[in-house]
């Protein structure tokens, strides 16, 4: 949707109305509007000219959509940022949990060994002992490459599309401010 100009339109070809526009979409009257402007610029346009611009050259749609637009994808930022933060929150307890259980049972065995205990245990404990030792490290393992995952590759995963979501905004924020150093 292309802004509407006016040639004759004082606001249309205002330097501040973008400003004015920002006040109309707040709710600012137009009385109160003109008597901000020559406060604040010193620059007189009726309240007349800015409801005529309000209801002719202003396009309330548009500017809702965009500030709805706005907030929806500041409201998503906020909720990727949750919901990859929690993943890999769990992901680290799940991995300090298992590394816990996987040394116990570490331990458990050396002083097995020792003690030449393990010859009084049933072959099927010392194996379901062993089995669970495999788990509980390979449990880590896993949840360590998650971990890489989640900091790394996986497109579809919500805390890469946060990083791209924080690299595009840096990228948008440094174009903006060269072209304010351009203009
Ligand atoms: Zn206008």
């Amino acid at each position: 949707m292309p802004v509407i100009h006016n040639k004759r339109c004082k606001v249309c070809n205002s330097p501040h109305r973008n400003e004015i526009e920002n006040l109309l979409s707040e709710g600012w009257g137009t009385k109160r509007i003109s008597v901000w402007l020559k406060e604040t610029y010193g620059e007189e346009i009726s309240d007349k000219a800015i409801l005529n611009h309000k209801n002719k050259h202003w396009n309330v749609a548009k500017e809702i959509k965009k500030r709805a637009a706005q907030k929806e994808s500041e409201e998503l930022f906020e909720i990727e940022v949750s919901k990859g933060l929690s993943r890999l929150e769990s992901l680290k307890k799940e991995r300090e949990e298992n590394h816990k259980l996987a040394e116990k049972l570490r331990k458990i065995f050396f002083d097995l060994l020792e003690n030449d205990d393990w010859k009084r245990l049933h072959p099927e404990t010392f194996k379901a002992m062993q089995a669970l030792y495999n788990t509980a490290t390979n449990q880590v393992r896993y949840t360590a490459s998650e971990e890489f995952k989640q900091l790394d590759q996986d497109t579809e995963d919500p805390f890469v599309k946060l990083m791209e979501m924080i690299a595009n905004d840096k990228r948008k924020t440094s174009n903006d401010s060269e072209e304010a150093e351009r203009s």
